[in-house]
């Protein structure tokens, strides 16, 4: 990625004018030009001196895979030190078009139903690691997209590899790359940021000065339960994170959603459902029930009808609640299932 004040900086250094440093950022950033000779604008002579002095990205496609449908492309990236992460470009009808992005390579939380999990936590993920796998996918679109209207990114989740929160400051700078209006100008109420319930990061994120959205996955109502298919909630118990949340949405006045995870004979009964409603009854927030992507981690999922049927119940309490499309499960592209294993 090519950072607005390396390019400047390095404009005003050779004595080249600063409009040269506007061209390559538009080139990049909007026209989804993917190398410096392409940029036609720039003399030859500039071309040469700048492509030896910026990488266009902090990676190197390892492989890539496409959904029999076209809709999900899921690609494994190579980080300098040899590291795999994976970022997922999701396009769906409605011109959205939307990028899964990993925070950390691995995860350290260890969520029992999670293919990531297993991985453990290998290291934080840069901003510019992160905001380059948007970047990627933004040059994808333009590449291959014919349609002008669905030539862009628009959204952002942080749903891939790792607990953002667990890297706060990197996500926190990407999200500003990401945000501003001469490089990818995602707009900030179009990205969000899901975390297994680390407390201190919701309280950060309240006090700051974004429109980003917080997902929280709570998938489970009760302590026992939660606990039981989720270590990190041992740390951060579920009064004290539903206190927590609380305090954010009273703070920013933003509506939060809730990610629960559909594990058949897990917690998909319709006392838990009645459980959940009464637990965030009141909260300005809706919930996300997320069919759940089997992997090889002996979990189910609940299947169609036992979803429904928790839906209403939430409904039936008045809480917004939507089920989740699940693209690309054809290329194991879907949540939880990433880097694992690089040969779907
Ligand atoms: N670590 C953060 C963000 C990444 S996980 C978090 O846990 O929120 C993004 C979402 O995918 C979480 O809600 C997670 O519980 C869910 N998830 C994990 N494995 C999944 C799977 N196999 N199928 C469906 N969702 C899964
Ligand atoms: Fe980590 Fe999220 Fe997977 Fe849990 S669900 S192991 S927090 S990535």
């Amino acid at each position: 990625m090519i950072s607005k004040q390396a390019i400047t900086a390095y404009c005003k250094e050779k004595g080249i004018p600063s409009f040269r440093a506007k061209q390559i950022l538009h080139a990049f950033y909007k026209e989804g030009r993917r190398n410096f000779t392409e940029i036609s604008v720039l003399p030859r002579d500039l071309q040469k001196s700048f492509g030896g002095v910026f990488p266009i990205f902090s990676f190197e496609v390892a492989r890539e895979v496409v959904s029999q449908t076209g809709d999900t492309i899921k690609t494994l990236f190579k980080l300098h030190d040899g590291k795999l992460i994976e970022g997922v470009l999701m396009r769906f009808r409605d011109n959205r078009n939307s990028v899964c992005v990993s925070s950390q390579v691995g995860c350290g939380l260890k969520c029992a139903f999670c293919a990531t999990g297993t991985m453990g936590f290998i290291r934080n993920l840069t901003a510019e690691e992160i905001a380059d796998q948007v970047l990627y996918f933004d040059h994808w679109l333009k590449k291959n997209e014919k349609n002008k209207l669905r030539d862009r990114v628009n959204h952002v989740i942080f749903m891939g590899m790792g607990e953002p929160f667990l890297n706060y400051e990197e996500v926190m700078k990407s999200v500003k790359i990401l945000n501003d209006p001469d490089l990818l100008g995602i707009a900030a109420r179009h990205i969000t940021v899901s975390t297994s319930g680390v407390i201190p990061g919701i309280e950060k994120l309240a006090q700051e000065k974004t429109q980003i959205n917080l997902a929280i996955s709570i998938h489970a109502p009760n302590q026992t339960l939660r606990e039981k298919f989720m270590p990190i909630a041992k740390a951060y118990k579920l009064d004290a994170l539903i206190k927590a949340i609380k305090a954010y949405i009273q703070k920013t006045h933003r509506r939060v959603s809730y990610e629960y995870v559909m594990l058949k004979n897990i917690n998909d009964s319709e006392n838990l459902a009645r459980e959940l409603a009464k637990l965030i009854k009141g909260q300005q927030c809706h919930v996300n029930l997320i069919p759940y992507n089997e992997t090889y981690l002996g979990f189910s999922n609940a299947g169609k009808s036992r979803i429904d049927g928790f839906r209403e119940i939430l409904e039936s309490f008045d809480i917004p609640v939507t089920v989740r499309v699940s693209l690309g499960q054809d290329i194991s592209a879907a949540c939880g299932q990433l880097a694992i294993n690089p040969k779907p």
